[in-house]
């Protein structure tokens, strides 16, 4: 499949030498929307909510009239934190994505201390608040919004990129109900489908993420996720809580689970099984 082109955000962010491009994928394309936006344009409302970096607000764009949110975020919070590449990674994913089940990115523009995302506004808040109110959704509730992010990450996907932070607090509801993902801070735009690094939140984590050594993952990550997604849909609860004993005890499963395997040859070979990570971690070899 040819690679999709992402749009690279060459303007100097960081006031630091962390601002270097981030050079993943494909070549430069400059994006300067911030020649067209600034704060005065924007009548500021109701903060919506608080991120990582800084809060999320209501604005009114005054020369159209348009609502929608402004994220704001404190340079020196991402600085401090290393998290440079994911506001910038955050960006240049987001802006090149166009779907009505992703939350619109339509622009972005920084100052001396901060910088502004502008998107789309989602009424109905996050899916998580509305998840822990109502405490689990009925199964035709559940296999809508299973459906709707399917085809949202189906989008992604053909687009070459991955979401890899899907949980309900990263998907907000639309003015109709409907959901919209949102938050691309760990997404990553990788044409191989073949990535190595470990984020994500621990509950959504798969298997293949938590390989010691250099874990070798690609975008079926995402379809994990989306199953665990669904059981807390239906149950209102995680299937794998995020302490060190349910951890290990999901370690453990995959373990058993790589060897009562039904296809003979998809059992995981005895030199893999000695360096699953539920042994190393118990047996000390020499
Ligand atoms: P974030 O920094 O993206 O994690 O956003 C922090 C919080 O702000 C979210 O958990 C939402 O409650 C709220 N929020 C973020 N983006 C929007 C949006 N586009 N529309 C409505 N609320 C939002």
């Amino acid at each position: 499949m040819a690679a999709t082109m992402v749009q690279h955000v060459t303007e100097s962010i960081f006031p630091s030498s962390a601002a270097s491009r981030s050079s993943q994928d494909g070549p430069a394309k400059p994006v300067d929307l911030s020649k067209h936006l600034h704060l005065g344009m924007f009548e500021i409302g109701r903060p919506l909510g608080k991120g990582k970096f800084g809060r999320v607000y209501l604005v009114k764009h005054r020369p159209s009239g348009y609502i929608c949110a402004l994220k704001v975020l404190n340079k020196i919070e991402i600085c401090h934190d290393g998290a440079e590449v994911h506001v910038r990674r955050e960006i240049e994913v987001h802006s090149n994505l166009k779907h009505p089940g992703i939350i619109s990115f339509y622009g972005w523009f920084h100052d001396r201390r901060r910088i502004f995302l502008l998107i789309e506004y989602a009424s109905g808040g996050e899916l998580y608040k509305t998840l822990r109110k109502e405490g689990r959704f009925s199964e035709r509730r559940a296999a809508k919004y299973a459906a709707q992010v399917a085809e949202s990450l189906r989008y992604l996907h053909s687009k070459n990129v991955m979401h890899r932070d899907l949980k309900p607090e990263n998907i907000l509801i639309g003015l109709h109900g409907e959901m919209k993902l949102a938050d691309f801070g760990y997404s990553v735009h990788a044409p191989s489908n073949r990535r190595e690094t470990l984020c994500g939140t621990l509950d959504y984590l798969p298997p293949e993420m938590l390989r010691p050594g250099r874990p070798q993952y690609n975008k079926a990550v995402d379809q994990w996720t989306l199953g665990v997604l669904t059981y807390e849909f239906l149950t209102g609860e995680a299937p794998f809580e995020d302490s060190p004993m349910m951890t290990k005890r999901r370690i453990a499963k995959d373990f058993v689970h790589s060897l009562l395997t039904l296809d003979p040859a998809k059992r995981i070979p005895f030199d893999k099984a000695l360096s699953h990570p539920w042994i190393l971690k118990y047996c000390e070899r020499s």
